[in-house]
């Protein structure tokens, strides 16, 4: 099944059970200042659950465009991280609550797109007998495959800094013992790989302030979110993101301009971080969010940076990302025409800012790899704070490239203080 196949699937199942079918909000948020970008198919809805008025719906389902830049350290090293993503969701706003939304994910899981039953496994949130008991009934899930979690698992919201917030049952897809950690506690909390979180479905029950007060719902409801990502790579078989329909083509393009051939695991995970970060900006400045020096834009700089960096590494020194961009907007097309509508701009956006940098980046590049072969030659050690320093200082580089290139070469790097985050 396609990405394209299963957007479409998730859609009409639920169109099917009275949901309104509502499009994606925007990826750069309009109205709230507190959410960089947008970071759940909730967003748009929040003000739904608090409503003491009229709405136009009571159930609904969307596919959100997504971006988390929390992670980007884990973007290509692991099989299941990257920035942008979609994110499938059905709703409900004082409509149907936890036994509906339990055997509706079951069934589009098991028998719509096909997952073996026996591959997935639940977590509940510790006081929730309700869900435990849904999922016993509902797909014969017992004790052995059902996990108990506290607030820090199963405890989901608000998006931002106020919201819908409560407890939520998780799916996770088993890829079985041989994938993860071996100890006999691994369990979906484990982050070895052997699990993989698919839905999340939650049931907001409790309003969160600014302060962190909670008070009752006016419409306790639904809300869950799926990676549509996340569910290519199982229903396709593939073993990581990057090798599902929808990034392949990025990532054999990127290895054809880059003449790839037989390279290592390292390279393997620049082209990732390249074909990843090349869709985040896509879909960012798509929406008008533009590389600069702080907040939203520095976020954008920082994405743009590490994968200017990165096709440098590959042996890149001219301008690159802007045509990588070129072909995740011929994939991304169809499903997002509006990609195809700013194409010019993006690619001069992203090509102005890859020109602008690419001339310090490889001054600081060799600078980088003089300290690491110096330290390298003198049998180990950690590259000093203030080379870190001089990097992101004078030559533009995001603290975690230089710790991600330094580790390629197996050596550590020492921060400079509290700003060391940035
Ligand atoms: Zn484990």
């Amino acid at each position: 099944m396609t990405t394209d196949e299963l957007r479409r699937l998730f859609l009409d199942y639920f169109r099917e059970r009275g949901h309104t079918v509502v499009p994606s909000a925007s990826l750069v948020p309009e109205g709230d200042p507190t959410l960089l970008f947008n970071v759940a198919g909730m967003v748009q809805f929040k003000q739904f659950y608090a409503s003491k008025g009229e709405i136009p719906f009571t159930r609904a389902a969307s596919v959100q465009k997504c971006l988390r830049a929390t992670d980007l350290e884990e973007v290509g090293r692991t099989i299941k991280h990257h920035t942008f993503f979609e994110m499938l969701g059905n709703f409900s706003f004082g409509d149907y609550f936890k036994r509906e939304a339990v055997e509706w994910a079951w069934d589009f899981l098991t028998d719509v797109v096909g997952i073996p039953a026996e591959r997935l496994v639940v977590s509940v949130h510790v006081d929730d007998e309700e869900s435990a008991g849904i999922w016993r009934e509902t797909a014969g899930i017992g004790e052995e495959r059902s996990y108990r979690r506290g607030d820090e698992g199963n405890f989901w919201g608000p998006a931002g800094a106020s919201g819908p917030c409560g407890p939520c049952s998780e799916v996770h897809d088993d890829f079985g013992p041989e994938a993860g950690c071996g100890r006999v506690e691994c369990d979906p909390a484990c982050d070895c790989g052997r699990y993989i979180e698919v839905w999340n479905l939650v049931f907001p029950q409790f309003y969160q302030d600014t302060d962190g007060e909670r008070r009752p719902l006016e419409r306790r409801g639904v809300d869950t979110g799926m990676g549509l990502e996340r569910l290519a790579m199982i229903c396709q078989g593939a073993d990581t993101l990057f090798a599902t329909d929808v990034f392949r083509p990025i990532v054999g393009f990127i290895k054809d301009e880059v003449d790839f051939g037989d390279r290592g695991e390292a390279d393997e995970v620049g082209v990732r971080v390249i074909a990843d970060h090349a869709r985040a900006l896509c879909f960012a400045i798509s929406e008008g969010a533009l590389p600069s020096n702080e907040g939203r834009g520095y976020v954008i700089r920082r994405i743009l940076r590490r994968a200017v960096v990165r096709a440098l590494n590959l042996g890149v020194d001219k301008p690159f990302l802007y045509k990588v961009a070129g072909r995740v907007i011929d994939v991304m097309r169809d499903a997002y025409p509006e990609l195809d509508e700013k194409r010019e701009q993006i690619a001069i956006v992203i090509k102005s800012d890859e020109e602008r940098f690419q001339g310090t980046l490889e001054r600081g590049m060799n600078i980088l790899s003089e300290a690491l072969d110096e330290i390298v030659r003198g049998g180990g050690g950690e590259v000093p704070g203030e080379t870190v320093f001089k990097l992101y200082d004078t030559y533009g580089f995001p603290v975690e490239i230089t710790r991600e290139l330094a580790s390629s070469a197996g050596v550590s790097i020492r921060a400079w203080g509290s700003n060391g985050s940035r």
